[in-house]
């Protein structure tokens, strides 16, 4: 019935970065928004991932290729970004399939918290 998270932690998208795609809670951590935005890559949610870019560094429009698969990520490593702080780094591999080849986004992520909220920014 329920689909495991594209994000990989094992539980089920309505229990892990569902939530975070309907706004009905944040991120908690700069590696949660990291995994919600890889998750929303996988379901083409670009709404959620403009509204989770930083204002200085978003794009004014995101289109994403529907013949992009994401099928795994890998968080590699990770500095700050947890409750207590205010800025964090995330370095991660998102693999992909497309038209028949494969694809890996290999990028270290820098990620800021305003008001509460967890935004990327962009690559460290
Ligand atoms: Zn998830």
């Amino acid at each position: 019935m329920s689909t495991p998270c594209p994000c990989g932690l094992g539980d089920p998208y309505e229990h892990c970065c569902g939530p975070f795609h309907e706004g009905r809670k944040k991120p908690p951590t700069a590696e949660a928004l990291m995994r919600s935005r890889y998750s929303a890559f996988a379901v083409g949610d670009e709404d959620y991932l403009l509204a989770t870019w930083h204002p200085t560094t978003r794009p004014a429009s995101l289109e994403l290729d529907p013949e992009q698969r994401w099928n795994r990520l890998e968080v590699l490593g990770r500095t700050g970004g947890t409750l207590f702080q205010t800025t964090g780094t995330v370095e991660f591999r998102a693999h992909c399939r497309v038209r028949g080849g494969r694809d890996v986004l290999h990028e270290n992520s820098r990620f800021v918290r305003e008001d509460g909220v967890w935004l990327y920014v962009s690559p460290v």
